[in-house]
Order: C-alpha cells, then sequence, then structure tokens
C-alpha cells in the first residue's frame, strides 16, 4: 500500500486516482530512501514504475501552499524527448492537487516558447541535455539553487554521447543535495565514474539481474536467409500471432522506412518512428498508438526509450540490436508492468554471433522457433563454439594465379550516411557495420536520434 509510505495526502490521493495499489518493487525499495535526502543509484527495469519511484519523493519535498516561485528545485535529465514528455506527463498526474508546476526542454520544440516557461521558472525542469545546454548558453537557464538531481537512464545518455553535456549541467547545478541516478543496466566503465564523480555516498539499489529482466516476456529467435525473407516472416507475424500493438526494430532509418511502406502499402495501419522524423510527426505517431488508432509501429531505437503504451505485446526485431543493453530498452516496451509479451528476433547468418552474445549477456537462451508456412533454407551455423557463437568456415590457402578471380568490390557503409547504406542482403552482422562507421558518423546518428 502507498499510505506505508511518509507521502502527502494530496499524493497520495493522486496515486489513489491513477489506480497505484500496491508499490511494485523499485518503489517499495526507493521511495522511503529518497524521502530520506539519500543519494541513489537505482539499477532497475524499464517499465518497472521507476519514474514514480523518484518523482513522488520530489513532490513530496516540493509541496506547500502556493508561492511566486524564484527558482528551479528540481532537475530531471532523459535521453530523449519521447522519454521526457512521457516523464512530464507523470509528474503532472502525481502533482495535479499541489501548486507544483513543471517545464519541459527538448530539442524539437520552439525554442523562445522554452525561453518563456524558463522565465515563469517551474519548480521541476525536465528535458533532454543538449537542449538543456543550449538554454544555459543562451543565458535562459539557472540552475543554481537546484536541490535535487535526477539522472534517468544515464546508461542510454552516455551511449548517445552526452557525457560532457551531462557533466556541465550537474556542475551548473551548485547547490545541489541529493542525486538519485537511475539505469535499466549496470552500464560500463563510463558509467562506473560518472556515479563516482557526482553520486554522494550513495545506496545502491539493484532491483534485478540482467538477466531477470522481462520476466513475464517470451523471448524467441526464428531465423531467415536474407531480409526480404524477413519481410516475408514480418508479413507472416504481423497476420498470424495474437497481439493488441506490436512494434517492429530496425538498425536504421532507410530499413523502417522501407518496411512500413510495406505494411502500408498492405492496409496495416502502420506509423513509423525515427530520427529523421519531426517531432510532430513523431508525437503524431506515439499518439496514435496509445490511443489504437495505430497497431503497428516500426521504429529505430529512438523509440525504445521512453515509449510506454498498454498493450504493446510484440516485439519483433528485424535487425538484431547491437548490444545486450541495446536488446533489453527493446524488449522492455513489452511485458510492462507484470503484464504478458512476446519479443522475437529475426536472425540471417550475419546476425547470427551477435545474437549469441546477447544470449550470453542476459544468460539466457532463446527459444528457436520455426513457422512452416514460411520456412527458409538458413537454420542456424552448421557448428557452434562453446560461445554459443559460430564456427568459421576456414578460408582457402592459396588459389593458383591464373585461376584467381577478381574480388567482388565490397560494398562498405559510408561515413556519411551511416543510416542509408545497408545492403539488401545481411552481408555483415549490424556489430560489423556500426564498427566499421566512423566515429563522428555514429555520434551523428545518436544524436539525431536523441535531443
Ligand atoms: P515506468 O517504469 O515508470 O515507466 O512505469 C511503467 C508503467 O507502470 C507506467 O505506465 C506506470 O504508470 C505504471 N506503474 C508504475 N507504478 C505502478 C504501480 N505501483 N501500480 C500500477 N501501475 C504502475
Amino acid at each position: 500500500m502507498f499510505s506505508q509510505f511518509a507521502l502527502h495526502e494530496r499524493l497520495l490521493k493522486a496515486v489513489a486516482e491513477l489506480k497505484f495499489v500496491e508499490p511494485t518493487p523499485v518503489q517499495a525499495a526507493a521511495i522511503p530512501l529518497a524521502l530520506q535526502g539519500r543519494d541513489l543509484r537505482v539499477t532497475a527495469q524499464t517499465g518497472s514504475g521507476k519514474t514514480a519511484a523518484f518523482v513522488l519523493p520530489i513532490l513530496n519535498r516540493l509541496i506547500g501552499p502556493a508561492k511566486v516561485r524564484v527558482s528551479i528545485k528540481t532537475l530531471i535529465l532523459l535521453p530523449t524527448r519521447e522519454l521526457a514528455q512521457q516523464t512530464i506527463k507523470e509528474v503532472e498526474r502525481f502533482a495535479q492537487y499541489t501548486f507544483i508546476k513543471s517545464g519541459l526542454i527538448t530539442g524539437g520544440e520552439d525554442f523562445k516558447v522554452q525561453a518563456a516557461m524558463l522565465r515563469k521558472v517551474p519548480d521541476i525542469l525536465i528535458g533532454t541535455p543538449g537542449r538543456m545546454i543550449e538554454q544555459l548558453n543562451a543565458g535562459n537557464l539557472d540552475l543554481k539553487e537546484v536541490e535535487v538531481l535526477v539522472l534517468d537512464e544515464a546508461d542510454r545518455m552516455l551511449d548517445m554521447g552526452f557525457a560532457e553535456d551531462v557533466q556541465r549541467l550537474v556542475e551548473e547545478c551548485t547547490n545541489r543535495q541529493q542525486t538519485m541516478l537511475f539505469s535499466a543496466t549496470t552500464g560500463g566503465s563510463g558509467l562506473r565514474e560518472m556515479v563516482a564523480k557526482i553520486l554522494n555516498n550513495p545506496e545502491h539499489l539493484q532491483l534485478n539481474n540482467v538477466s531477470d529482466l522481462n520476466a513475464t516476456t517470451r523471448q524467441q529467435i526464428i531465423t531467415a536467409d536474407h531480409n526480404q525473407h524477413k519481410e516475408q516472416i514480418v508479413n507472416w507475424l504481423l497476420a498470424n500471432e495474437t497481439y493488441q500493438k506490436a512494434i517492429v526494430f530496425t538498425n536504421t532509418w532507410a530499413m523502417a522506412d522501407r518496411i512500413y511502406g510495406r505494411l502500408v502499402a498492405q492496409d496495416y495501419k502502420a506509423f513509423v518512428l525515427h530520427g529523421e522524423k519531426d517531432q510532430k510527426d513523431r508525437k503524431l505517431a506515439i499518439d496514435r498508438l496509445k490511443q489504437g488508432g495505430v497497431k503497428i509501429l516500426v521504429a529505430t531505437d529512438v523509440a525504445a526509450r521512453g515509449l510506454d503504451v498498454d498493450g504493446l505485446d510484440l516485439v519483433i526485431n528485424f535487425d538484431m540490436p547491437r548490444s545486450g543493453d541495446e536488446y533489453v530498452h527493446r524488449i522492455g516496451r513489452t511485458g510492462r508492468a507484470g503484464n504478458d509479451g512476446l519479443a522475437i528476433s529475426l536472425i540471417c547468418h550475419g546476425d547470427w554471433n551477435l545474437m549469441s552474445s546477447v544470449e550470453r549477456y542476459l544468460k539466457q537462451s532463446f527459444e528457436r522457433r520455426t513457422i512452416k508456412e514460411v520456412k527458409g533454407t538458413y537454420g542456424g551455423p552448421k557448428k557452434v563454439k562453446a560461445s554459443g557463437k559460430a564456427v568459421g568456415v576456414k578460408k582457402k590457402k592459396s588459389t593458383p594465379k591464373a585461376t584467381r578471380r577478381k574480388p567482388v568490390p565490397r560494398h562498405r557503409p559510408s561515413a556519411r550516411s551511416p543510416t542509408a547504406r545497408r545492403p539488401t542482403r545481411c552481408r555483415w552482422s549490424a556489430r560489423t557495420a556500426w564498427r566499421r562507421s566512423s566515429a563522428a558518423s555514429r555520434k551523428r546518428l545518436l544524436l539525431n536520434n536523441a535531443a
């Protein structure tokens, strides 16, 4: 029961109205400590209720009579616009019986309108690091009186290249009294460094191991011969699986557009969501999916975070995500708040090793599934190593000069357009393509997908 927490009655009223009866494990663990003002480092599954775990204690701290606001008291940083929009909605729902005001700063929105909102000084400011920095540089943002700082999906912010921006924003909060850092995964050395630098004697709440994630989501793989074959499998799944809403993930904008076009041509009600779409289209796509106007979303990873849609029970990975963490975030769209979900990854020759490394990362073995109506010839490698990876076919040592054929020029993904250059056939694993793209193009891709 939420009444077990020392929360203000106006907050408990809002909680009851939202029909939250039992706190989720992350809420039960984090709320009491956050109410004491402790710094927290929380590793918790996406969809576990972690937003309420930090929002309720923040509101409790700010609650009071109506007064003229003179400074921003809380800053919540998140990696994507969608997640920021969702968080402000959650804050507003919990704050409905209070005088607490919140504001949103993300890319894709009018800069001057945001500046005007900042002049009115919200109690809680929520947003993505890139645009926050721009507002800061323009002299519109004063964070000196921020008392509570939240870094949500901190692992993802680092992945997206926001480390410097986050660091700068943290340094601006010179009167910070409490910091809470949330991530879906334990992250790497970058995250450990950030934790050491920013948090003060934090309580570490590890709500689940990565292998426990999404216990309610069945995870399957289906092998495929090439991308056209994957398209047939997607068609079959969308026509034959039982689902309320589905999301098809691709690694590139170009592939997302292509699949979307195919679905629309078959009269599916679908939307496409990726970093090339402007903010209006992105909002429309998510709203339509939430309202049920469309059942299918085709998306790149920009949608993997911050998308909380009721009834999203089927995730199809057309392309295997590039890392275990990315996989966790994608399948975190389904099986939310204890509901059942199904996640299916389509695996052709070039995806196999990446898939097996994700299995190892999760310490899980995905269910192998075959659909006889769309069965291809590739069924996985002939031999696998103990690691699960394919045993490579040894190259022939030498071919006599006379019979040596001219090598076919290999089509490399261009650094200028990392998204549009994927070959139709699965010639490389997504990881290889990623590795071969330049650092600059990776950063541009991530930033485009973000703020
Ligand atoms: P989050 O992980 O914060 O994105 O939350 C995932 C979903 O679970 C959101 O739709 C929340 O509104 C919902 N939720 C969070 N906590 C609870 C709770 N204690 N009871 C019921 N639903 C909840």
